[in-house]
């Protein structure tokens, strides 16, 4: 099978066709017609094997977790996704593989009524998998990292320090119930990109970001662009039942600031919107954990509510 011959097999078959896009997979580039008065919002990401997943990641979980990466970036800027490109470059063609990768891929794909509209197919040694994801907003309501105000309130999404627990039980550093072991595995190789939160924030978040290198390091970035500082609680950091009964507290806590992957949003809110944002979210099932307060003085200030210092690091995965 030629590149031509996979595409129209794998790629072009999909189910979803938007009215927005005038052409798709087939020609030299993609033609789609975004909302009037909005704006683009676009992201891309790339995911190597054993870089970015380890090499024992099924193709589902591959295909499901290059996109949902890219719609998480969406979600944090509050941006609805439309379109997506795939550019895969593959060591061998197995069509097994590849099926069970457009499975993972289309399945988020259309719980987000996204469509395919182009892409590459390439052939190398490393298999490496690059998706580029557009969405769009209305006019200047962009969720930025640049917007966090004094007093503002801390949030984040879900629970956290998931996903890297469920690295440690992938390399055989740990071994947990079987029960936790499957929750965690799903976080890891299936997160939820946070689509309907961060449309919903818009208008009552001042700045979000997605957790992807660790709550401190991402957090440290809304600090950063914002020029602020921040007091965050680190017994109110939302853990998981599979985190809480495999790791002690200490370590829980140092897992939940430092781990990557969880694809979970971190965002600030002014102290008078919490009404509105209960009620904003009341219909969507996404829990929501306030951490801290967004402070003047800068740094981040990781303290137990009793006011107890915390003494570990709260830096995540860095790739340079
Ligand atoms: P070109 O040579 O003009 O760059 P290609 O031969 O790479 O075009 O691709 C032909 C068409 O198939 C294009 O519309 C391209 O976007 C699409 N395409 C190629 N690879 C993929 C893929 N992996 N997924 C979706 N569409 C793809
Ligand atoms: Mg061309």
């Amino acid at each position: 099978m030629n590149e031509f011959t996979l595409i129209k097999k794998f790629f072009a078959a999909q189910g979803l066709q938007r009215d927005d896009v005038n052409c798709g997979i087939g020609d030299d580039a993609a033609i789609l017609t975004p909302p009037p008065g909005h704006q683009l919002a676009m992201t891309t990401d790339t995911l190597v094997s054993g870089v970015h997943f380890p090499t024992t990641t099924s193709a589902y979980d591959i295909g499901y977790k290059s996109l949902a990466v890219n719609l998480s970036d969406l979600a944090a800027m509050g941006a609805t996704p439309a379109w997506v490109l795939l550019s895969i470059t593959l060591p061998k063609v197995d069509q097994q593989w590849i099926e069970a990768f457009c499975d993972g891929f289309f399945t988020l794909a259309n719980r987000y009524q996204t469509q395919l509209v182009g892409g590459d197919l390439t052939h190398a040694d490393q298999l490496s998998i690059t998706v580029q994801a557009t969405g769009w907003l209305p006019q200047q309501q962009a969720l930025l990292r640049s917007q966090a105000k004094t007093n503002d309130l801390i949030y984040v999404s879900g629970t956290l320090g998931d996903a890297a627990l469920g690295l440690t039980v992938v390399q055989n550093k740990q071994t947990l119930s079987s029960a936790a072991t499957d929750e965690i595995l799903i976080k890891l190789n299936r997160p939820e990109p946070r689509v309907s939160l961060g449309q919903r924030l818009l208008n009552i978040a001042t700045a979000a970001i997605d957790v992807s290198d660790g709550l401190g390091a991402d957090l440290g970035h809304i600090l950063e662009e914002s020029n602020k500082g921040a007091i965050v609680y680190v017994d109110r950091l939302p853990l998981s039942p599979s985190v809480k009964e495999s790791l002690t507290p200490e370590e829980a806590i140092h897992l939940a600031l430092t781990g990557g992957d969880d694809y979970e949003l971190c965002f600030t809110i002014p102290p008078n919107k919490q009404a509105d944002l209960e009620q904003q979210l009341a219909d969507i099932d996404c829990a929501h954990t306030c951490i801290g307060v967004i402070t003047e003085k800068s740094g981040l200030d990781l303290q137990y509510q009793n006011g107890n210092p915390y003494h570990g690091t709260a830096l995540g995965y860095r790739h340079f």
